[in-house]
């Protein structure tokens, strides 16, 4: 188990760089999770790779007011021990006076109008500064292939149109939502759940399995199944409260007609107490 190269400046990489050929990155904030360490052993599985980098970096940008940017959980010295023990090269932590010399950006990656609905119409910007960080984090760490997890896959499918749209040289590879054994998509944000949340929060992967079992029946079966389980967590006890449930259109997250057919994506956002949760999952219909 040898130890990563911890970098924290723009400077420092860029002097690396030229030795580190072929880089698989994979951007994270932080607390690294079973989710995490799937993208990172798939980086380093991909044919090619020479360096794995992983980036902590809790992104100021992306968070509103209000949202959990001073609590979100920082825990740099075990990230750093999961990479040596996934046998990452490079990890690159720099604090946000490094990526914002200048606080906030006067320009910025506008996300368009993929950017303006669920997550974007309840976290106004977030894209803008999700899409901000990873143009920054892609022209300092300069990958040649980036890795992002299906568990935020309106994310992945902003990423993927910032690529084309802004022809970044970048390859995007995507890996499969990493769940705990009772079906809780795994998330750094997990940890803010006591074990009463946590039940309530199960009623979230239940509703995508109660919608993937009626998928045969339809977009509008779909929806019923997913929210009558909904339903039974808003009366739960701590109740949960949901921001949307959506199916939707993979690429372009717009809501999918009742007669459609092909992939689309079953998404649900809800909070319980602080906690706000997001979860996903694809469907053939
Ligand atoms: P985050 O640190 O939450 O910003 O996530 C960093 C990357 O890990 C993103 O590409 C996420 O989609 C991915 N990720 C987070 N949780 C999971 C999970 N449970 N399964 C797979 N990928 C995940």
């Amino acid at each position: 188990m040898s130890k990563p190269l911890v970098l924290t400046t723009r400077d420092e990489l860029a002097r690396e760089r030229p030795e580190l050929g072929r880089v698989v990155l994979v951007p994270t904030m932080g607390a690294l999770h079973v989710g995490h360490r799937s993208l990172i052993t798939a980086a380093r599985d991909l044919p090619g790779t020479d360096t794995v980098a992983v980036s902590v970096f809790v992104n100021p940008l992306q968070f509103g007011p209000g949202e959990d940017y001073g609590r979100y959980p920082r825990t740099l010295d075990s990230d750093v021990e999961v990479c040596a023990e996934l046998g990452v090269d490079v990890v690159f932590a720099p604090n946000a006076a490094e990526i914002y010399p200048e606080e906030r950006p006067v320009v910025t990656v506008s996300a368009g109008p993929m950017g303006s609905v669920l997550e974007g119409e309840f976290r106004p910007g977030f894209f803008d500064g999700v899409l901000t960080v990873v143009t920054k984090l892609f022209n300092v760490v300069a990958p040649d292939v980036a890795v992002f997890g299906e568990k935020d896959a309106q994310q992945l499918a902003m990423v993927r149109q910032l690529v084309r749209d802004l022809s970044l040289p970048v390859r995007i590879v995507s890996c499969p939502t990493v769940r705990d054994p009772d079906g809780l998509a795994t998330s750094s944000r997990n940890v803010y759940l006591s074990a009463a949340q946590r039940r309530t929060a199960l009623h979230l992967s239940r509703a995508l399995r109660a919608g993937a079992d009626a998928s045969a029946a339809g977009p509008r079966a779909i929806l019923d199944a997913a929210r009558a389980e909904l339903d039974t967590g808003l009366a739960a006890d701590p109740p949960l409260s949901v921001d949307y449930l959506a199916l939707v259109d993979p690429e372009t997250f717009r809501e999918v007609p009742p007669d459609f057919t092909g992939a689309a994506v079953l998404a649900v956002a809800a909070w319980v107490g602080e906690t706000r949760l997001i979860d996903n999952v694809p469907l053939d219909l």
